[in-house]
């Protein structure tokens, strides 16, 4: 009944991209909701028209012509009854169009009427040709979120389809709704599918009248109760007991030069007490840059370590790992610990023996990039799983990892804060640990945006400093259409570079390095041996050289505020006074003017974070657009903050008194296997 195949006209292919879209069945297509609508259940005199606005006119083209210059373009004279006059524009048209925008013909045009160079005009209106008393739309017409080779009217073809055959009864008790003022499941669908025509297009627009209300809060309470859900079956799973025996942990706080601040203490003292109870730990802990957050899971490692389990530790680039195992190795070796390394890039020999002391549990603590989680290595009893700048990482790694034998407690790292109400919406399965304090004795960096006319001051700043014994990062620009030419800008400037600085030494790290290349390049900067090191954006996470204290960043324009923050983070972490020069070329778009006001304003990873999500939206801000995970489609949790707090209320109430109810919802919503939970 429900199944799309069965409808006359879809083919296979047309299944596939349905099926893209995420509509497998009928309820998926009643769920599809309009991105928007327009407004063809009337025509508009021409005379009428106002500018910026869409309008549905009609008449008969009365003058039709091919150009080719100044630019190839269609134009056509379009005359309603009443002797308006339009002009339509075309600058990519086929053949087909032009046969149908002849001389003579009858056609409705929808679009956006402007000022062009003969008076109004619309350019690349929908133009089909008008039969004689062609009926107008009764509705306003929705239009879909698609994917190539699916047109409109295929789509509402097959929601009107929807319409007739699914189920549009309600599931839940009608009490819920009225409680919230909220309308009928079935009422909702068919406006939204089809408002009436004295419907409000801004209203619809802005997706705050009761019947997105309704959907949105119907959606929000199945990510809620698919969290719920989630929680409950992590509860119920059984891991090491790891509870605090103090003698590594307390000696490595002996050992360390500095003391945690009282927000590390707070959050390792979180950490512990999960690592103590049965049930895996899933904890995310969030810090901004610089913030201490290495120290901490060296700790929680520890205290696997001393309960006879062992620990890994998984960074997403292989010279931040590096990194990593450089430090812990100087932090854990003197108190007994075997430090393993283990990467895709090593030498078959050296992985041979890691992936041997892992699987034999020599190694009490291994380090490496995703290659730590692949297949083939086994660990003889992995307690607990580390995994560093945790947004870096696909969802699906994070599940492989999941999936490795019996189930480690899992601290993940991350430095770009979540905002609250994206973290109750989308994180809402993980425990969440701040540690919202630096350490002391920081100097905040110092922004300075420059335009790259004036580079050649910023090159003085950096020579002086180096003379002075300090050192510097030079980040080429993000090439993203190109690997190729980023790595030759980066090559270029390291060349430009050292014939302007003459007596410095320049290092130059980039991703197409091989990883003992980049960790020599590294080290050498690390000893102060490489005063000024140019480098790609590959340093962006987590890299700690606390004598750097200038960066210079070329293009800052083309970079995400998260980035930025990330890159500026990589200075201002010993005593020195530290200073970041953003170096953009001119004339700068709005966007990207926004962007550097905003980093050149905050220091507070927070509220960056926040600009940023309201830039780029939680798709993107998340880093899971890509991931094939559902995101909410409907709801936006700021906007609907209320529907979100009653969706937690409600979804709390079902489960306990009709979890049937609660299932129910989530098939609907989600499907057999459909899931909101992300990590
Ligand atoms: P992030 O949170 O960005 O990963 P790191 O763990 O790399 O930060 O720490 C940044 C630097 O601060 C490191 O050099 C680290 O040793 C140092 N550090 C960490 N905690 C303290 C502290 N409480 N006092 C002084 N320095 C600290
Ligand atoms: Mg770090």
């Amino acid at each position: 009944m429900s199944d799309l195949s069965t409808i006359k006209g879809v083919t296979k292919p047309m299944l596939a991209r349905l099926a893209k879209l995420g509509l497998q069945r009928a309820d998926d297509l009643l769920l599809h909701l309009p991105l928007r609508h327009v407004d063809e259940t009337r025509l508009t005199p021409i005379r009428d028209l106002r500018v910026g606005e869409q309008a549905q006119v009609e008449g008969e083209i009365i003058h039709a012509e091919t150009l080719s210059r100044p630019r190839r373009a269609l134009i056509c004279q379009l005359q309603d009854d009443v002797g308006g006059l339009l002009h339509l524009r075309f600058l990519h048209f086929y053949p087909s169009q032009v046969a149908m925008l002849k001389t003579g013909a009858r056609i409705r045009a929808f679009g956006e009427a402007r000022p062009g160079f003969f008076g109004l005009e619309m350019v690349h209106p929908q133009c089909h040709v008008a039969r004689d008393e062609m009926p107008l739309s009764a509705a306003l017409t929705p239009i879909y979120p698609t994917t190539a080779g699916l047109s409109q009217a295929m789509l509402r073809k097959l929601v009107r389809w929807a319409l007739q055959q699914g189920d549009l009864g309600e599931i839940l008790p009608t009490a819920i709704y009225a409680g919230l003022q909220l309308p009928d499941f079935a009422v909702s669908l068919n406006f939204l599918h089809g408002p009436p025509p004295d419907t409000p297009i801004e209203s619809l627009q802005q997706r705050s009248g009761p019947a997105w209300r309704r959907l949105a809060f119907d959606e929000l309470l199945a990510q809620q109760l698919s969290m719920r859900r989630h929680h409950a079956r992590r509860r119920s799973q059984g891991a090491p007991r790891l509870e605090p025996q103090r003698y590594l942990t307390n000696a490595l706080l002996d050992a360390l030069p500095f003391v945690m601040t009282g927000a590390q203490q707070r959050v390792w003292a979180q950490i512990s007490l999960d690592l103590s109870t049965p049930h895996p730990m899933q904890r995310l802990l969030q810090g901004d840059v610089g913030s201490g957050k290495t120290i901490v899971s060296a700790l929680a490692a520890l205290q696997a370590i001393e309960n006879g389990w062992q620990a890994a530790l998984m960074a997403p680039t292989e010279i931040l790992a590096e990194q990593h195992y450089r430090k812990l190795h100087d932090w854990l070796t003197p108190l007994g610990v075997n430090v393993y390394w283990l990467s895709g890039t090593q030498t078959k020999v050296m992985r041979t023996a890691s992936l041997a002391a892992v699987a034999d549990g020599t190694a009490q603590i291994a380090i490496g990039t995703h290659a730590l989680f692949q297949e083939q290595v086994q660990f003889a009893k992995l307690g607990l799983a580390i995994i560093d700048e945790q947004h870096r990482f696909g969802v699906h790694q994070r599940l492989a990892l999941r999936q490795k034998g019996r189930l480690p407690h899992q601290l993940m790292m991350s430095a770009t804060p979540i905002p609250r109400t994206l973290a109750m919406g989308y994180y809402a399965d993980l425990d969440v640990s701040v540690i919202d304090e630096l350490p002391p004795g920081r100097t905040p960096v110092v922004t300075k945006l420059v335009s790259d006319s004036r580079r050649g001051e910023v090159l003085t700043r950096v020579r002086d400093a180096c003379q002075q014994g300090r050192q510097a990062y030079w980040v080429c620009p993000l090439i993203e259409e190109s690997e190729a030419l980023q790595l030759k800008t980066a090559l270029e400037t390291h060349e430009l570079l050292t014939a302007a600085l003459p007596g410095l030494n320049i290092g130059l790290v980039h991703g197409r390095m091989k990883p003992n290349e980049k960790q020599a390049v590294m080290q050498a900067f690390n000893a102060n041996e490489v005063h000024l090191l140019v480098a790609t954006t590959v340093i962006e996470v987590g890299v700690d050289v606390p004598n750097a204290s200038l960066m210079v960043i070329e293009h800052a324009e083309r970079m995400g505020l998260s980035q930025l923050h990330q890159l500026r983070g990589r200075v201002g972490r010993g005593s020195t006074e530290s200073a970041c020069f953003l170096l953009f070329q001119a004339p700068l778009s709005d966007t990207a003017r926004a962007r550097l006001k905003i980093i050149f304003e905050n220091t507070d990873g927070f509220a960056i974070a926040r600009a940023d999500l309201n830039l780029r939206g939680p798709g993107e801000f998340l880093g899971i657009r890509q991931s094939g995970v559902p995101l909410l489609k409907i709801a936006d949790l700021e906007r609907d903050a209320d529907l979100l707090e009653a969706a937690r209320k409600i979804a709390d109430q079902l489960l306990r008194e009709q979890p049937q109810a609660a299932e129910l919802h989530l098939q609907r919503w989600l499907g057999q296997t459909g899931d909101y939970v992300k990590v």
